[in-house]
């Protein structure tokens, strides 16, 4: 099919849809570091893990081998609801950049959820439900993923309690409401409800919360009810596994029109949409098959990769999860004030820190007044509303297609779109009023999250 015109839209039919996931760990020389024990430092069991997390995923989490996990039926008829996404050929923006690259986007927030998150959200929710529980317990900061898993609980019959970090349980009464729509509980973090709650509304009293808070009281709300278990909407493999959806169907629709990648952009928060996105693709170059570039784009205000340590560290502020071997700024890391979108997490997915580690991957990062002219720019062509996170990657689209322009190069460009930004207008209201600012964080700045991350023998950094 070379040579064939290219739509604006590429879409799949049902029959071509991915019917596993891409498991990447399997082609990796160097794999993923264990998770740890926080007091004994041995690594995590799987007996371990499963007081916190259902079976079934603590399988997929420990699993290094199995190229291909097979998506279970009635994930796969969920996924038919509002997949396959589309890929879509950003003609519209090319024209506007004058760039002689060629411009892919997967878009993932054609869900009323509004994000990628529902992939992963599905298939943990189908998971807790398999194996007879009740409901499950999870923390959101800027609400998509706490929408994305009321909206599967609500699908299966779940209980869903979602700890909703406090400053953005005020800022989005909206999202709140969407989740409640769906059934689920939710309680602005930190609350009176957990233990590590209350210590730290007694510590700092009027604190706003924070992400690594908000987990703490989502994991003690998990072992402390039976019945129930704790989800996670990033980081974890098993999350990346899942999103593997994303790059399976981009791959199938790109060969399809034979279409090769240059370049493979996509935001990196945790690292699920990224690892996902990029999963079949470095897998063609971990095998030696194909090569490509691949770029993760962070915020400047909170650069896990670009300047954090490669390091064992805590994965929440209680420290109550297992430890992980990750890139990161320190479990009491917050990005300042004035840090509008999400991708505020202090460390990154142990699958791409090792990746990024042995030099598969670029990693760069992007002001935020950079990032919403970006999406200024690409909304006014191409028409999508874009959510914050998502426009990271839109800039450093952005900037390739722009060098190409200077070099000539007649490159091929993809990005991920991970979704819209309907909730996020207050960042855009600040933007638009001029009002929204910088800041990068100083050495010193980042110094005081490094020095928390826990020193014993085999963790030097
Ligand atoms: C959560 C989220 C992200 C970042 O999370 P990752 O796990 O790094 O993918 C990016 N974009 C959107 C729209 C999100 O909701």
């Amino acid at each position: 099919m070379r040579g064939k015109e290219i739509p604006y839209k590429i879409y799949l039919s049902e029959e071509e849809m991915p019917r596993y996931w891409y498991n990447v760990r399997a082609d990796m020389k160097n794999k993923p570091a264990p998770l740890l024990d926080p007091g004994t430092h041995e690594p995590m069991t799987a007996a371990g893990l499963e007081q916190v997390f259902c079976t079934e995923l603590v399988k997929q989490e420990l699993d290094n081998d199995n190229r291909e996990i097979p998506i279970p039926q009635e994930i796969l008829d969920f996924y038919k609801m509002y997949r396959p996404s589309p890929l879509v050929r950003a003609y519209c923006l090319e024209k506007k950049l004058g760039t002689p690259a060629k411009i892919y986007y997967k878009f993932e927030g054609n869900n009323t959820s509004g994000s990628h998150k529902l992939n992963s959200a599905i298939a943990q929710a189908y998971y807790a439900k398999e194996q007879g529980l009740k409901g499950v317990t999870t923390e959101t900061g800027a609400g998509q993923w706490g929408t994305a898993l009321s909206m599967a609980c609500a699908y299966l019959g779940l209980d869903c309690r979602v700890f909703m970090v406090k400053c953005s349980y005020e800022q989005k009464p909206f999202r709140r409401e969407v989740m409640r729509t769906y059934g689920a509980e939710v309680t602005p973090s930190p609350s009176d409800q957990t233990e590590v709650g209350r210590k730290m509304l007694a510590e700092f009293p009027g604190t706003s919360g924070s992400l690594g808070c908000a987990i703490s009281e989502a994991v003690e709300a998990a072992v402390t009810h039976p019945g129930y278990r704790y989800v996670l909407g990033s980081v974890l493999s098993q999350v990346l596994l899942h999103q593997s959806v994303i790059g399976m169907e981009c791959k199938t629709a790109m060969d399809k029109y034979g279409i090769k990648p240059d370049v493979i952009i996509g935001c990196a928060g945790g690292g699920s949409n990224l690892g996902g996105l990029i999963s079949p693709f470095m897998g063609q170059k971990l095998r030696g098959e194909a090569d490509y570039r691949f770029v993760a784009v962070e915020p400047a205000s909170c650069p896990s990769l670009t300047r954090g340590v490669f390091a064992y560290d805590f994965c929440d502020t209680g420290k109550v999860c297992p430890l992980a071997k990750m890139y990161t700024l320190g479990s009491s890391f917050m990005p300042s004030a004035n840090h509008a979108g999400g991708l505020r997490y202090h460390g990154m997915s142990a699958v791409l820190s090792q990746l990024y580690h042995d030099g598969y991957m670029e990693a760069v990062s992007a002001e935020q007044t950079a990032v919403f002219s970006a999406a200024e720019t690409f909304a006014r062509v191409e028409g999508i509303l874009p959510a914050p996170e998502s426009s990271h990657a839109i800039k450093a689209a952005i900037d390739e297609a722009l060098r190409c322009k200077e070099t000539g190069r007649e490159e091929t460009i993809l990005f991920g779109l991970t979704g819209t930004g309907y909730f996020d207008m207050y960042a855009y209201q600040a933007y638009n009023d001029g009002k929204m600012t910088d800041y990068i964080p100083t050495d010193a700045d980042l110094q005081k999250g490094l020095d928390g991350i826990p020193r014993f023998p085999g963790n030097e950094f």
